[in-house]
């Protein structure tokens, strides 16, 4: 990476490839492909994937004898498909070659893909090839490639080939090769006289119609070569070119790329509509150039740049360009294009294939990235979920509940697409997966709806939609409590974020009684529940209580619960994970370390020693800690008070540590969530969690996850780092207020927020802040800067110095 905008790789490495691929993807929010070569197709080293937001499709595979549906996020027909062949040669891609002087690119700001190499084949004719790449990040139904194919010491003729290949299934991870992956049928493939192939296709279930325009133009100097044939082969279609070269003479080809969904608005015919947005589209250099303006908005908004001071112990433009390829890859999975879509985040973006596609609570770690920038985007996600909400419902019910249980894995409908057992390839047996267990997904939402509502005001969406969640979701919690010998509210039968432990040690039935972490988030989702009506005026009140049936005196009972819910303790006075954790053993860590080297997935190291981590205390991640992480000190200090949990700094303190040693950090989310808690207390531990998980993705820390997606959750966590911890924002409907705090390797940090209809920039080095309002702008900004209001306004920024809490 340099200067903070691009990521480099020098060479051709084959097993760096997949991980290139997923970290090259390039979207809209509304589709992305990966950065897969142009004239590579699926094999052990590439695997081209176009996914579609909110594009799934569910199948039923036979594995082992046993019926297992799955719901895919589909790999749809890959448009990349470009290559050629020098006269009696093998296509690029097909045949032996040689490859040297290869580079490849992601320029970051302005959206573009490139790779350049020399390609050498058998017979020694030498032929650079330099390529740039675009997903329209402007017209969201657009993708094209500009192609330069110099020939260096031959001439003769060289076929150019440009195809669109609805030859691909789901087979991106390998572990789940087992399952169906055929999701698409062919409709109908053909050429225009003009020039333009399509590919129109149907995933099989979902009956998602998806047809894909190409509008290939080829010319050598100012001439055009004519279209030749077109060829149908294994589900692809194609067409070729064919023109005499001498060496040093560019042959230049674009490719345009039309997508059009059967879910997309304003289209007629399917067909039709590709064509003409392939058609109808600039060239290449034009689609460019309207590309990289909707890209640089994009910028505007959701930059965050940062100062890094020299001494730190990262390469110097490693922190800025991570930030900016978290959120580049952010943006191309939820942009403004995603708004009205139904579709929210996957955990894996629109990235690769891992988890299926599917959402999980991850929403609750990536929501502010989008509400700070762009509420309208927020209020969208939110509305993928409220459309589930029916579907929650008749979830609660099956289960024996009462209001919404949100399933812990979501795709299309919003029923539950957690597996419950998975095929043990080792053992042949059929393993049980509990994860499903994880009802605290349902707080995740809650907490995404109230923070929604408290930085944005919007009455509307609370009394439409937003507290008609809040409640639901309340009430699924209330009725998932029982009352013990003492009157206390228990919640049993569930998992918590740590997935490690999925039942008590040789328990037949899955789940744990009183997790921390569930409990305080339900007594907490009941509490924003009944305040979520008091801020409705009567009217609203009356049309949601009456929506959801809401029984007169319902509630007396939710006002006992949260004050009576539930905390186990462990016998040193500390906040216990579960009922029962103290019980379990201690693990030898240093032993486990010293055998093992990375005991992140300590799960899997202690299965295969016939062991299992049900029986120690251990986490793999963050569990009753994300109590730290999702509220603030005082305000989980007032929860647990009420509880009758006294929560003291000191005891804070500790019962951080006491979890830290105990924790594998297995999943990615859980250095971030360290990361953040340990800010306030201690910095460098903090900082080691940030850098950890700020390398995730970019060296692919888990080895070998990162190539099957991104880690969504983590890349937006570590912007929110940014702004939340080093900056201290925080947005209320009120106000924006900053509590700065820059830790030592970062001098000055500058972002951007929207604050009601006000995009406010925003810049905090280690003694001010500045808050800059654009003219014209809507509202001025009321702001308080460690505890000092102020007022910012279109005239002249706002600058305030403060002293800095250390
Ligand atoms: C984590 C979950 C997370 C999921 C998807 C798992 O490894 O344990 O907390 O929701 O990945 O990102």
């Amino acid at each position: 990476m340099n200067k903070g905008w691009r990521l480099v790789y020098e060479g051709f490495d084959p097993t760096e490839e997949p991980l290139r691929e997923a970290l090259c993807t390039l979207g809209n929010g509304r589709f992305a492909s990966r950065g897969a070569a142009e004239a590579s197709s699926a094999d052990e080293v590439h695997y081209p994937g176009t996914y579609i937001a909110g594009g799934y499709d569910r199948l039923t595979s036979d594995v082992a004898g046993r019926d297992v549906v799955n719901e895919d996020l589909v790999n749809f027909p890959n448009w990349l498909p470009l290559s050629f062949r020098p006269e009696g040669g093998a296509w690029f891609g097909e045949g032996e070659a040689e490859l040297s002087d290869y580079r490849q690119e992601l320029d970051l700001r302005g959206g573009v893909l490139l790779r350049a190499f020399t390609v050498r084949d058998a017979e020694g004719r030498e032929t650079r090839v330099s390529s740039r790449r675009i997903v329209h990040m402007g017209d969201p139904r657009l993708a094209g490639i500009a192609q330069e194919i110099v020939p260096l010491n031959w001439s003769g003729k060289i076929e150019i080939r440009s195809g669109l290949d609805g030859g691909v299934t789901n087979r991106g991870v390998a572990r789940y090769r087992e399952l169906r992956g055929d999701h698409l049928e062919t409709i109908d493939a053909g050429e225009t006289e003009d020039g333009p192939i399509f590919l129109h296709v149907r995933t099989v279930q979902s009956r998602l119609e998806v047809c894909l325009a190409a509008r290939t133009r080829v010319r050598l100097g100012n001439e055009p070569a004519e279209a030749g044939e077109v060829e149908r082969r294994n589900g692809a279609i194609r067409r070729t070119f064919e023109v005499r070269v001498r060496p040093g003479c560019p042959v230049r080809v674009e490719k345009v790329v039309g997508l059009c969904t059967s879910r997309d608005p304003a289209i007629g015919d399917l067909v039709e509509d590709a064509l003409v947005a392939a058609r109808r589209a600039p060239d290449f250099d034009g689609l460019l150039a309207s590309h990289r303006a909707a890209w640089e908005s994009l910028w505007d908004r959701y930059d965050v740049e940062v100062d890094v001071s020299p001494n730190v112990d990262l390469e110097p433009h490693a922190i800025q360009s991570i930030l900016r390829l978290h959120t580049f890859h952010l943006l191309q999975t939820a942009s403004p294009h995603t708004v009205g879509l139904d579709a929210s985040v996957p955990a894996r973006g629109l990235h690769g294939e891992a988890y299926r596609g599917h959402v999980f609570w991850d929403e609750m770690y990536l929501f502010p990235f989008y509400l700070y920038r762009d509420p309208e985007l927020a209020r969208s996600l939110l509305l993928y979920r409220y459309r589930r909400l029916g579907e929650a419902r008749a979830n609660a019910v099956e289960d024996g509940r009462a209001g919404a249980m949100y399933p812990w894995q979501t795709g299309s409908s919003g029923r539950e697409e957690t597996q419950i057992i998975h095929l043990n390839p080792r053992s042949g047996t059929w393993d049980p997966d509990r994860s499903h267990l994880q009802r605290h997904v349902g707080a995740a939402i809650a907490v995404n709806v109230w923070d929604y509502v408290r930085a944005t005001d919007d009455r509307d969406f609370l009394a439409r939609y937003g507290a008609e969640m809040l409640l639901e979701i309340a009430r699924f919690w209330v009725s998932m409590t029982e009352a013990d010998e003492d009157g206390r509210f228990e919640i049993v039968g569930v998992m918590g974020p740590d997935e490690f432990h999925e039942a008590y040690p040789g328990a037949a039935e899955g789940g744990l009684r009183n997790n921390a972490y569930t409990n305080v988030m339900a007594a907490w989702c009941i509490g924003k529940a009944l305040e979520a009506m008091e801020l409705l005026g009567e009217r609203d009140r009356s049309a949601v209580a009456e929506r959801i049936a809401l029984a007169g005196g319902e509630t007396d009972r939710w006002r006992e619960v949260v004050r009576g819910m539930k905390i186990p303790v462990l016998p040193n006075g500390l906040i216990e994970q579960f009922e029962g954790y103290g019980r379990l053993e201690e693990l030898d860590w240093d032993a486990y370390r010293a055998k093992y080297g990375d005991i992140g997935r300590l799960d899997r190291i202690l299965r295969a020693e016939g062991d299992s981590p049900d029986r120690y205390k251990l986490s793999k991640q963050a569990d009753l800690c994300m109590l730290f992480y999702v509220f603030d000190r005082d305000g989980l200090a007032e929860l647990l008070g009420q509880m009758g949990y006294e929560l003291t700094e000191a005891k804070l303190r500790e019962t951080i540590e006491y979890y830290r040693r105990r924790t594998s950090h297995g999943s990615t989310l859980s250095h971030l969530v360290f990361a953040a808690i340990l800010d306030r207390l201690d910095r460098g531990a903090s900082w080691g969690h940030f850098v950890e998980a700020l390398r995730s993705d970019v060296d692919d820390v888990q080895g070998g996850t990162t190539p099957e997606g991104i880690h969504a959750a983590v890349m937006a966590g570590t912007v929110r780092h940014v702004i939340e911890r080093y900056a201290g924002l925080r947005l209320d409907a009120d106000r924006l207020s900053l509590t700065p705090r820059p830790p030592t390797g970062i001098d000055r940090i500058r972002f951007s927020v929207q604050w009601g209809d006000t995009v406010a920039a925003i810049e905090v080095d280690r003694e001010r802040v500045r808050i800059e309002v654009p003219v014209g702008a809507p509202s001025a900004v009321p702001v308080r800067v460690n505890g000092t209001d102020g007022v910012a306004a279109a005239v002249e920024p706002l600058v305030v110095a403060y002293a800095s809490a250390g």
